[in-house]
């Protein structure tokens, strides 16, 4: 038996819900300062009820060759990535409108 998705009804393999719920998000990317003058990539505004952020986390953190973590609603990777970010998450399905890095 399929899981049944609980916001359009369709079985999971039928269900588009979160290809539509990633081409609407509003998906703001910065830098967070850390220690010893290191920075941080943080990913935030993205619906952690409609897509699977820790899922997300995991592919950033492969294609980035880095550390990471995803929580309440944020995704925050170790480094600088804003050159490669917003390529890499229209690659993961993401709209490149609905994505605005803000390069310090
Ligand atoms: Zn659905």
């Amino acid at each position: 038996m399929s899981k049944i998705c609980s916001t359009c009804g369709l079985p999971q393999e039928l269900c588009v819900c979160e290809t539509i719920a990633k081409e609407s998000q509003k998906i703001e990317v910065g830098l967070v300062k850390k220690k010893f003058g290191k920075k941080n990539t943080v990913i935030h505004g993205i619906n952690e009820h409609e897509v699977n952020l820790k899922d997300l986390a995991k592919k950033l953190k492969n294609r980035f060759a880095c550390g990471g973590t995803a929580k309440q609603g944020m995704i925050e990777l170790q480094g600088n990535h804003l050159k490669a970010i917003k390529t890499e998450l229209v690659k993961l399905g993401f709209s490149p409108d609905t994505i605005e890095v803000k390069a310090k």
